[in-house]
């Protein structure tokens, strides 16, 4: 584990050396409702699929209101080939109908001006909201200093030796990477963990020899030269 000192200055680092292997886009302009139902799409997976998958419930459904009719099924076939796609598409419904029964609407935007703080506790009221995806909406729909961790982000940070305690709430091991990560980059941050988690740093036969953050990173050091694969919960 590093040490605190250290914690900041491999982030750093992870930043510079990943911003020159991937490319980062920026996120398109949402509303606050359409940025939570993109965060439980967009989680444990890549901007790329989750884009194409978003796009498919966009060119399927005519609104919102259509979103929360629908089946399952109906949304899973919109959404295509993606990770636990029947669970995303029961949470995408119940944040719908949830938000729909408190409101009669869609809009999200009058709890943005009640302030992060209000806001990000309204919305993890839900039942089908959960840390990462109200973190998304704090960082990208309310203007707030939040770094939305996944499985996928975590273990790239956890192999580094940047985050440890696997008891530690998401929230606490969020707000260690949010004390060390300025609010400019956490965007950035997120982004280029998950290109890493899903072409480099995979959670089986991880591909160190050609990772740039190897002389960085306990575990690749570890790994470096043997066939041995990591474990799957570092
Ligand atoms: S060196 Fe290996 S374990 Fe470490 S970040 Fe790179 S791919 Fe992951």
């Amino acid at each position: 584990m590093a040490a605190a000192a250290n914690k900041q200055k491999i982030l750093e680092h992870v930043l510079t050396a990943l911003k020159k292997k991937y490319e980062v886009a920026e996120q398109p302009s949402r509303s606050v409702m359409e940025h939570l139902l993109y965060a439980v799409v967009r989680e444990g997976t890549t901007t790329e699929l989750a884009d194409k998958a978003f796009r498919g419930i966009q060119d399927r459904f005519v609104d919102l209101n259509e979103i929360r009719v629908s089946t399952v099924q109906e949304l899973c076939d919109a959404m295509g080939p993606l990770p636990d796609v029947a669970t995303r598409a029961t949470r995408l419904i119940g944040i719908l109908q949830e938000w729909f029964e408190m409101t009669y609407s869609f809009e999200m935007e009058e709890i943005a001006k009640k302030g992060m703080k209000e806001g990000a506790k309204k919305i993890s009221r839900l039942n089908d909201a959960n840390d990462f995806s109200v973190a998304w909406v704090m960082q990208h729909g309310l203007n707030g200093h939040a770094i939305p961790l996944d499985p996928p982000s975590i273990r790239v940070l956890r192999r580094l030796g940047i985050l440890d305690g696997e008891s530690e709430s998401l929230e606490s091991l969020r707000g260690t990477i949010e004390h060390f990560v300025p609010k400019a980059k956490g965007g950035t941050l997120v982004e280029l963990l998950s290109q890493h988690a899903a072409t480099l740093c995979t959670e089986e036969n991880p591909k160190c020899g050609k990772c740039p953050l190897l002389p960085d990173c306990p575990a690749g050091q570890e790994l470096k030269g043997t066939e041995a694969k990591p474990r799957k919960s570092r």
